[in-house]
């Protein structure tokens, strides 16, 4: 099959051999049918589905589904720069115990090299004036939204010296746009079809986003799909039915001087001793905690990436030096808990978990990661897992680590938490997540938390303290106790 390599000469495109002019002439097409050349900006509602991607309640399944009663995208294409503004809602399903869906509305902006959001700081009281907070992990899949809409995928082409050939009864048009590559459909009606482009993420490696336009009407002069579909790793992550479109807005969306000024902080990571051997390994939203052995060291979670795995590994051979890292113990498959894993493959440290998991990490793991080559990507090591259904132990006669499934939880199938009998100490998260100590308990009690301490109980385990791995402090059990609105009892034991 032929290739042409097409250029854009002012509102011409133009091919570069006398062959491919009919290659040209279906990007030209698709420009003129969609106005791309005069579409400067664009907005678009609509109502739909949102999906929360890497959250999944199991491996197998799907990103968990929120309704969308209201979406707003504006673009500015020139910037480029976008806003998305959402009200959302968890679906729960009857099968699932969780927490009641609280709406959300989010406020998301990209522009050139700089994301934010605008929402009041996490845990401020209801009422709190929204800010301004950077987000710069997020302008990849921002910019990536621009020019993943038919407009913005079309001059996105022009401006990129895309390639073009002959697919079905249309053409196949590649271009790449900063380090991401980009595939669109353009079908006999000159109108894009789907776009399919990857972007990084550190579970999936070199992730594909495809998103699918149908139904294309004339909405106020502008040709624009009234059905958009996304899938993000395989499953959807947005699925929206277009309310209106409009080519005239004015869409100005000046960085804020906090977010232009704001510096990326480097994760840190600090050791506080909870007993003799066992460390908490804190720092941001998300811990960790290090238990010594006789001849090496195991770690509990490795959330978010690989920056994040380096600054914890750094503080375990500082804390317990001259023993490598054994074990990583993950408590379960959601991405901001099992983003940093590949790092301790490559370490050299064998992954225990749910076996729920394992066929999912060794075939998420084998995808490429060349968007951001993580140290895995290049030691090319094997992983190696030690896998459970109901609890397991680590013990070299000195400190055992026992690993028990948390079974009945709404949060995730493939769900665990440690026990570190020597210290009566509990290791969890997501299933607890104490709150300041200021704060008074919740009016209802969280079904994950309620369901944590059953599994307590059915256990029998002798907890004394509870190493939550979100969260502001080291709590008691009877700081679960009254988190769920049972009497605080002392401890008989
Ligand atoms: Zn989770």
């Amino acid at each position: 099959m032929r290739t042409c390599t097409l250029v854009a000469l002012g509102l011409v495109v133009a091919a570069a051999s006398a062959g491919c002019a009919q290659q040209a002439g279906t990007l030209q097409a698709a420009a003129a049918a969609l106005k791309a050349a005069d579409i400067k900006t664009i907005e678009y509602t609509g109502t739909g589905k949102w999906y929360q991607f890497g959250q999944a309640p199991s491996p197998t399944q799907q990103w968990p589904p929120f309704d969308v009663s209201a979406y707003t995208a504006s673009i500015n294409y020139d910037v480029p720069a976008a806003r998305v503004q959402m009200t959302r809602k968890q679906v729960v399903e009857p099968e699932h115990a969780r927490p009641a869906p609280v709406e959300q509305k989010v406020d998301q902006y990209v522009s050139g090299a700089a994301a934010w959001n605008v929402a009041a700081p996490a845990g401020a009281p209801s009422g709190t004036a929204a800010v301004a907070q950077p987000q710069p992990a997020a302008v990849e899949e921002r910019t990536m939204e621009i020019w993943s809409t038919p407009q913005g995928f079309v001059k996105a082409a022009l401006a990129n010296n895309a390639a073009s050939q002959p697919a079905g009864s249309g053409s196949e048009i590649t271009f790449t746009a900063g380090r991401n590559k980009y595939v669109g459909t353009i079908n006999a009606q000159n109108q894009v079809e789907k776009i399919r482009t990857w972007i990084d993420n550190p579970v999936l490696g070199d992730t594909l986003v495809e998103t699918t336009f149908s139904d294309y009407r004339d909405f106020d002069g502008v040709q624009f799909p009234a059905h958009i579909v996304r899938t993000q790793g395989g499953y959807p992550v947005l699925d929206l039915t277009t309310a209106s479109a409009r080519s005239t807005p004015a869409v100005n969306l000046p960085v804020p001087d906090a977010v232009r000024t704001a510096t990326v902080p480097q994760p840190e990571a600090t050791a506080e001793k909870l007993a003799d051997g066992i460390w908490y390994i804190k720092g941001g939203s998300h811990h960790s905690v290090a238990v010594e052995q006789g001849d090496h060291s195991v770690v509990v979670e490795a959330p978010l990436n690989e920056a994040r795995s380096m600054a914890v590994i750094a503080k375990v051979k500082e804390t317990i030096p001259n023993k490598p890292i054994r074990y990583l113990v993950n408590t379960h498959a959601h991405f901001d808990h099992s983003g940093g894993l590949r790092s301790y493959v490559a370490e050299g440290a064998t992954i225990v978990t749910h076996e729920l998991n394992r066929p999912y990490y060794e075939q998420s793991w084998r995808a490429p990661h060349t968007l951001v080559p993580d140290r895995l990507e290049q030691s090319k090591k094997d992983p190696v897992f030690e896998t459970f259904t109901d609890h397991h132990t680590l013990a070299d006669g000195q400190r055992a680590v026992e690993i028990h499934a948390i079974q009945g939880s709404g949060h995730n199938d493939a769900f665990a938490m440690v026990y570190l009998p020597a210290a009566k100490i509990l290791v969890e998260v997501d299933a607890f997540t104490p709150a300041a100590a200021d704060v008074p308990p919740p009016a209802a009690p969280n079904p994950f938390s309620v369901n944590l301490y059953q599994n307590i109980e059915r256990l029998k385990l002798d907890v004394r303290q509870i190493a939550a791995l979100h969260g502001p402090r080291l709590v008691t059990l009877d700081d679960l106790r009254t988190a769920i609105g049972q009497r605080a009892r002392p401890i008989t034991h």
